[in-house]
């Protein structure tokens, strides 16, 4: 019961979309959590002296268990960083083809980010997953310890037990990697990213140095690159409906897996 209210608590402190009532929240919670002998789980920060291998192919195993409950925190990759260093990609059509941007105040990277974050959402909370989005409004926050910013969010998530996904679409060819899940290296790796990285492949927990996100307990999920038949998919408003739905549909079904393989006392896979 414990275990379920400061679930509970957590998520209504994360994924509550108003920035001022989110810090009263996350204060509101921190006191309660002092109040209980256990407190929030026992998670050791990762220790990041730890030998560094290269290569694009995947190098670590998520092993982390979660509760069925577990609090899913679903980002857009780049909600926050319009027109800083790291904005997203426009996509091949913008890119190379000369296509009008979706919504010429963002990238189109964000735009499909935004669309199929919510779509996970949407269709997680259907198949009766805890999940929720976290969009921070604001569209160029400079400062990343900004309460507000995505990392601000999904790291105090994290920190709290619970499981933060941020969603990317990659660079066009040849600038992109590709589908892949980027997993967060703060705390011990997570079932939840083994069974993406099923689905979609997985790069080394290091990439580029280790990025920003998984530094602080936010795994990155690569949709794939923003290019050919995906982008023209997306694009189509007559096939947009039902490429987001199969998109979110993998997204969602990998997650399951992952909570059905490692939650304590329910079913497991050998
Ligand atoms: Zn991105």
């Amino acid at each position: 019961m414990r275990k379920l209210i400061f679930l509970l608590a957590t998520f209504l402190i994360t994924a509550t979309p108003t920035p001022a009532g989110a810090v009263d929240a996350r204060k509101g919670l921190l006191e309660l959590l002092e109040n209980l002998q256990e407190g929030p789980p026992t998670l050791q920060p990762r220790d990041f002296s730890l030998p560094v291998p290269t290569g694009r192919t995947k190098n670590w195993r998520g092993t982390r268990n979660h509760p069925r409950e577990l609090a899913i925190l679903v980002l857009a990759g780049h909600a926050d960083s319009q027109r800083l260093g790291g904005s997203g990609t426009p996509g091949e059509a913008v890119g190379i083809k000369g296509a009008t941007p979706m919504d010429p105040t963002i990238t189109d990277e964000l735009y499909w980010n935004l669309l199929t974050a919510q779509r996970i959402v949407k269709i997680g909370s259907e198949r009766g997953l805890n999940i929720r989005y976290y969009d921070p409004g604001l569209r160029t926050i400079r400062n990343t310890n900004n309460p507000r910013s995505n990392w601000s969010v999904g790291s105090a998530h994290a920190e709290l037990g619970g499981y933060v996904l941020e969603i990317h679409y990659d660079a066009y060819s040849p600038h992109g990697s590709g589908a892949g899940i980027i997993p967060a290296v703060r705390y011990e790796f997570s079932r939840l990213d083994e069974a993406l990285a099923e689905v979609f492949g997985g790069y080394p927990y290091n990439y580029r140095g280790m990025l920003g996100a998984p530094r602080r307990g936010i795994s990155m999920l690569e949709i794939d690159r923003l290019e050919g038949v995906l982008e023209r998919n997306l694009r189509d408003p007559l096939s947009r409906d039902a490429s987001l739905n199969a998109i979110a549909e993998r997204v969602v079904q990998a997650l399951q897996n992952g909570l059905a393989d490692g939650a304590s006392g329910g079913a497991t896979r050998n």
